[in-house]
């Protein structure tokens, strides 16, 4: 079984400060390509592409995964897909990418504080895995 697979699979969904709090303090160093006061967007550690950048909100407010959202976050996930899109421009990737949130133990989430993935630079496939 894949890492990312077992990772997700031991990861439990918990309100409980996550690693991502800590690289939005930048007490754990990241690449950080975007940064507003709302969104922060930064290099995955495990890259999946050649470009492979994670977007979350500074402030999860109970937004563990997309599966939790309520009507109070319609505007921050709005505001995480369209900084993907700025991002995706950002990072060239002209002839297209590939979004992603993973969502609980079968979606293969590891890091409870939503995030989306953005994904590019190669030929994407479908179906996922
Ligand atoms: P998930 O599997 O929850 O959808 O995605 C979590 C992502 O966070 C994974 O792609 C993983 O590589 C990434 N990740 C986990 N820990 C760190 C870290 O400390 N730094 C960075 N930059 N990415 C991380």
């Amino acid at each position: 079984m894949a890492s990312e697979t077992e990772a997700a699979l031991a990861a439990t969904l918990s309100d409980s400060p996550t690693i991502f709090d800590k690289i939005i303090s930048k007490e754990i160093p990241s690449t950080v390509v975007y940064e507003d006061d709302k969104v922060l967007a930064f290099r995955d550690v495990n890259p999946q592409g050649p470009i492979h950048i994670l977007l979350i909100p500074k402030v999860r407010d109970g937004l563990t995964g997309l599966s939790k959202a309520e009507e109070r976050h319609i505007d921050i996930l709005g505001r995480l897909l369209y900084t993907a899109k700025l991002v995706a421009k950002q990072e060239g990737l002209d002839e297209g990418f590939r979004i992603v949130i993973n969502d609980g133990p079968q979606g293969c989430q590891s890091v409870y504080h939503i995030h989306v993935h953005l994904i590019g630079g190669r030929q994407m496939n479908w179906p996922p895995g």
